[in-house]
């Protein structure tokens, strides 16, 4: 495929080649773009702004609402592609371009709900005589970078918002996994986005990603994507507004009084949905002695079940990891832990390249990589406890602090955890790896900052214009 700049479909001779992850098949190469690609992607980011800012809130929403039915008419073909490039499972991929059109929709609403208030500036003193009032304005072209395990979604929480408030984009998506970016350029432009509001940049993290994030003619770097990553952007961003959803290793906590069958098996999905892939993928389980036994015996039980393979077969339940090296680096996280005294009670073994069974490790350590890092790869462990304070105080030894989970009937318990997790979302008898589009999604700690979900975004990408008139 070609990449999108300057509002025109645009081809290099330097390719980047996007590999299959199931079965390491070629699918496609697109552009490996150049310094000179990448200032062409900005001027045109420019241009496009000035075009799209004359937008009413009308057209950005008709505009936004094209593209979700156009998507949704569409939906098998992107799901099919999603399962190309990514390996995640087809009923995934069509969960993934569900929620896209969700993303759409949420942001086509968003576009006609940005709006100021009055300040009352009569209650100061010194404001009596005076009228105020403040809306909201675009703030310009916006840099995203997105990552490859949902390529689709992920990017429409940015683009969505971005084209709501009147912002135009330079996208820059994984390398692993452009394909479905580029493909729904197409859906934009049919829905009549102006054409350099939109360009989709491909090449490398290290040289493209790095231009995008310097270059000082964009007003904000919205980036989701690992948090080394997060952290060398913040270094160098320079002069520029930013967002970040980076990793986390969600932990999740059973108490003695929890529905323990229903927990169990709600974590069979939540930690081998995508292969583990996910930045709220269920890593750490603390289940109260009490009924850790009867906990473990129901999640192996489930896990048992998983049909690892083919991700387009419609009976799988889990597909590869992204590549050889993302398989290597879970295993040897699983023999650090073993090493350290922890105990895998199902899975640990390598089936191909890429593919891995599912694993459950119990008693993990606190001071290992697979307890404090994101495995990002299809492992859980599951260790006891005997006091509420102590799970809540495992849970919370880690540097990451995306999405956590209580299963619990006690009330009390439930209130308490919320307040004392230390997490953007705590979930309540539901899983962390759980989420609706609508919702405001975020970390804390090192996992990130800000706010996504298109109703959230919509503020960060937008600036306050204050008018203030002298009545008298
Ligand atoms: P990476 O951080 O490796 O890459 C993300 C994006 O950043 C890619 O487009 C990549 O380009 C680009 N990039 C890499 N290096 C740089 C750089 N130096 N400067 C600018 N851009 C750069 O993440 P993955 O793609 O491996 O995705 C997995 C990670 O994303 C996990 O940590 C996961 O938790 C997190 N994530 C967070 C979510 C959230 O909402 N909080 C949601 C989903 C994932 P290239 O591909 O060319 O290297």
């Amino acid at each position: 495929m070609k990449m999108f700049l300057n509002g025109e479909w645009v081809d290099r001779e330097e390719r980047i080649e996007v590999i299959n992850p199931y079965n390491g098949e070629v699918v496609d190469s697109v552009p490996s773009a150049s310094p000179e690609d990448l200032e062409m992607a900005v001027k045109s980011a420019k241009e496009g702004f000035e075009e799209l800012k004359k937008l009413s809130a009308y057209d950005k929403y008709k505009i936004l609402s094209c593209a979700a039915k156009l998507l949704e008419n569409n939906s098998e073909d992107f799901a099919r592609e999603l399962v190309l490039e990514v390996g995640k499972t087809i009923k995934e991929a069509r969960g993934e371009v569900a929620r896209a059109i969700q993303t759409l929709y949420l942001s086509a609403e968003e576009a006609k709900r940005l709006k100021g208030e009055q300040v009352i500036f009569d209650a100061d003193p010194r404001g009596k005589g005076k009228f105020g009032m403040y809306i909201r304005v675009p703030i310009g072209p916006i840099g995203a970078i997105t990552p490859f395990n949902f390529p689709l979604n992920l990017a429409l929480h940015k683009l969505g918002p971005a084209f709501a408030v009147g912002n135009s984009v330079v996208h820059k998506p994984a390398s692993a996994t452009p394909l479905t970016n580029l493909k729904f350029t197409e859906i934009l432009l049919e829905s009549g986005l102006p054409r350099k509001a939109i360009n989709v940049i491909t090449g490398p993290g290290g040289t493209i990603g790095e231009g995008l994030v310097k270059h000082p003619e964009l007003k904000m770097i919205t980036f989701t994507g690992s948090r080394d990553v997060g952290l060398r952007i913040m270094d160098i961003k320079g002069y520029k507004k930013a967002l970040m959803e980076l990793g986390s290793n969600a932990p999740m906590i059973v108490t003695d009084t929890a529905d323990v069958e229903k927990a169990a098996k709600k974590a069979v999905v939540g930690a081998f949905a995508q292969a583990g892939q996910s930045c709220i993928s269920l890593q750490r389980v603390f289940v109260h002695k009490k009924v850790f036994d009867l906990f473990l015996s129901e999640l192996v039980n489930g896990v048992k079940n998983i049909k690892v393979g083919d991700p387009m077969d419609e009976e799988t339940g889990m597909g590869p990891l992204i590549n050889e090296g993302a398989l290597n680096r879970v295993k040897s996280w699983i023999d650090e832990a073993v090493e350290h005294g922890a105990e895998i009670v199902y899975g640990g073994n390598v089936l191909g390249k890429t593919l891995m069974e599912p694993t459950v490790l119990i008693n993990v350590p606190e001071d290992v990589k697979l307890f404090q890092d994101e495995v990002f790869g299809p492992v859980v462990f599951v260790n006891p406890y005997e006091n509420f304070e102590d799970a809540v105080k495992s849970a919370n030894n880690s540097k990451y602090g995306l999405n956590a989970a209580i299963f619990t009937r006690d009330l009390n318990q439930a209130i308490k955890g919320f307040l004392e997790l230390e997490f953007g979302g705590v979930l309540i008898n539901e899983l962390p790896t759980w989420r609706v589009d609508l919702m405001p999604y975020g970390g804390m700690k090192e996992s990130g900052f800000g706010r996504e979900g298109p109703e959230f975004v919509v503020k960060e990408m937008s600036e306050i214009k204050m008018m203030g008139i002298d009545l008298s």
